[in-house]
């Protein structure tokens, strides 16, 4: 392949950078091209790996995060202006990437992530700040065999890790099951920090893609505060809840079908009835009377839910409201059920008045 006739003399100018490295070239440049990224959560990580990732000339983008652009963003997502208050950041940072490198092709997904979006993606950085999205990403990049590189930020401390696809060790290796992913919605965070780690972020995707040097083994640390990294070992746990080998961890998910809610529903049984999507999907359509907590926030509210409580997680197709059933499961809900084909279904084949999206 004669990968130099693809770049025009602009283009050329435009990755000179790159192509006078050594070891990159056209070669490497072409891998670029030919390569999709996803990026979800496009928060203070996801902005400075979206832009690098763009301007390096990846050659197709899709960008995942269901929220609006709040003005407390604008100090560390780079992508967005005080004007952009109130518009979805995955479409606001598919203009920016446009802006700035307009043959990348990149696609706005602003709902919450589910596994489907991985399909045809060679590489997924997880930029998110919440477990159940995480663990929903590390699960799903293992059935596509992609890698995955994680990364995290909360107050002057940033993680780095690249999870591969099919070896051990994993995001659930690293983080038991009863972890809580830190929020710097909660703890606040250095917005350097978020940029140092978005940008390592981008570099690790960027030498995956090209097939450039190495990534770290472990997990690298960088301590904000005295401006050190540190590396640590990931053990592969053999009872990783994601690759490990007991069958135990393989926890089901238990259904329902709508046509049993509906029942349910009728005879006014005594159950939860747990919708996980967003707010605005609620207005669309919705199932009353109803617990809402949104999926990025179950894990955190999870104890206000009595563990005896028959639960029945709904979302719009039942990706989302799966991935939620199986993680309250392996907190010790005992008796909940996914509501297959989610809310969509309900509206196809019991209430045609509702709906569909
Ligand atoms: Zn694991």
């Amino acid at each position: 392949m004669d990968t130099v006739r693809e770049f025009t003399p602009d283009m050329q100018a435009f990755y000179s950078r790159h192509l006078m490295l050594s070891g990159f070239g056209f070669e490497a440049q072409g891998r670029m091209s030919a390569a999709t990224a996803a990026v979800v959560g496009l928060g203070g990580l996801g902005c400075p790996a979206v832009s690098l990732l763009a301007a390096a000339g990846v050659g197709s983008l899709r960008l995942i995060d269901p929220d609006v652009v709040d003005m407390s963003n604008v100090l560390r997502q780079g992508l967005y202006l005080s004007r952009d208050a109130g518009k979805l950041k995955a479409q606001v940072a598919v203009e920016r990437v446009n802006i700035i490198n307009d043959t990348v092709k990149a696609t706005a997904i602003p709902r919450p992530f589910e596994p489907d979006y991985l399909e045809g993606c060679d590489i997924v950085l997880d930029c998110t700040d919440n477990m159940a999205s995480r663990e929903a990403i590390a699960r799903a990049a293992r059935r596509v065999g992609i890698p995955v590189v994680h990364g995290a930020a909360v107050g002057y401390e940033g993680r780095m890790a690249v999870f591969e696809a099919a070896a051990a060790p994993c995001l659930g290796c690293l983080l038991p099951d009863n972890a809580t992913a830190d929020s710097c919605g909660e703890s606040g965070v250095f917005a350097p920090i978020t940029a140092v780690v978005g940008s390592w972020m981008a570099a690790e995707a960027i030498k995956r893609i090209t097939g450039i040097g190495t990534s770290p083994a472990g997990l690298v640390v960088y301590d904000g505060l005295s401006g050190v990294f540190h590396e640590f070992e990931i053990r592969r746990d053999p009872n990783c809840r994601i690759c490990g080998d007991a069958k135990i961890r393989e926890v089901s998910v238990p259904t329902i079908s709508v046509a049993e809610l509906a029942k349910k529903l009728n005879a006014r049984e005594d159950f939860v009835l747990l919708d996980v999507r967003e707010v605005h999907e609620l207005a669309i359509s919705r199932i009353d009377p109803c617990v809402h907590i949104p999926m990025n926030e179950v894990l955190w509210k999870s104890c206000d839910l009595p563990t005896s409580a028959e639960i029945c997680v709904l979302c719009r197709t039942g990706n989302r409201s799966g991935t939620i059933t199986q993680a309250l499961r392996l907190r010790g809900f005992t008796n909940v059920r996914n509501v297959a084909g989610g809310i969509n279904a309900y509206a196809q084949q019991i209430d045609p008045s509702m709906k569909t999206y």
